[in-house]
């Protein structure tokens, strides 16, 4: 469709996506850990960067930048941290932001949890959310806390169904293997596990999904339902019965699966 931007994940570093949105010949990317894949993309696709947007301070997510800024004159966005001096344009919480260009406008959402200063983007129904949301998955703690976390995803979690997750990395596979061992009785997972292993074995990214689907197979949007519970409590007796009590435990049993 003319009137909407055109979304491509380019692979970089070992297991990165940099989202790119285009429309109207010019390009805006997230999280550019390195510079040439985006070089690459923009001459083969014959485009004029026209923005950096960035979710976190990880320098596989802002490696790229200070190389990108060198041979293009573009505005960097960025929450404010003192471990990111290449953002020209800080952003916070609920901030629209527009480029010449793109019909739609670019919100930011706050997602403290894998580091304190962690923002997600979202465009036209589609949600790049760095390191905070992973495809049947969820950041580590690099920062925040695990309730940062916890309530992030769940304000993730309120968006519509619809909308498409643009997360950074491609962990897929190995989130669901962690996601069958809590839930081995959810044949949403072992569908999804079936279908995503496809897709790698053709080189395909899995990405994007929908929340509808993360709703139905990431453990760590259903620290609600009472399999998941069981399964927390089985692994540590000590996990408390809150959600957010869940939630910590199975980021905690993740970290060490
Ligand atoms: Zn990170
Ligand atoms: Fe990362």
């Amino acid at each position: 469709m003319e009137n909407e931007a055109r979304i491509v994940p380019v692979s970089a570093l070992r297991d990165n996506y940099i989202w790119t949105l285009s429309q109207a010949g010019r390009c805006i990317v997230v999280d550019p850990g390195e510079a040439a894949p985006v070089e690459d993309f923009l001459a083969r696709e014959k485009l004029h960067l026209a923005a950096i947007l960035l979710t976190h301070r990880h320098s596989d997510h802002q490696g790229g930048v200070a190389a990108l800024c060198a041979r293009h004159d573009v505005p960097v966005l960025g929450p404010s941290s003192a471990q990111m001096p290449c953002v020209s344009r800080t952003v916070s919480d609920r901030d629209s932001v527009r480029f010449e260009g793109f019909a739609r406008a670019f919100e930011v959402i706050a997602t403290p949890g894998h580091t304190e200063e962690h923002i997600s983007w979202l465009h036209a129904g589609h949600l790049f959310c760095g390191d905070t949301l992973f495809a049947a998955g969820c950041g580590r703690l690099l920062g925040g806390t695990a309730a940062q976390l916890h309530a992030s995803l769940q304000r993730l979690a309120a968006l519509p169904d619809d909308t498409r997750i643009c997360c950074a990395h491609e962990y897929t596979l190995s989130n669901l293997r962690f996601a069958q061992v809590v839930e081995p009785g959810n044949a949403a997972i072992t569908a999804r596990a079936a279908r995503c292993a496809r897709q790698r074995e053709n080189h395909e990214p899995t990405l994007p999904c929908t929340l509808a689907e993360e709703r139905e197979t990431n453990p760590f949007l259903r620290c609600h339902e009472p399999a998941v519970q069981a399964a927390a409590r089985q692994h540590d007796a000590r996990t408390a019965t809150d959600a957010p009590g869940v939630f910590a435990a199975l980021r905690a049993w993740k970290d060490g699966f």
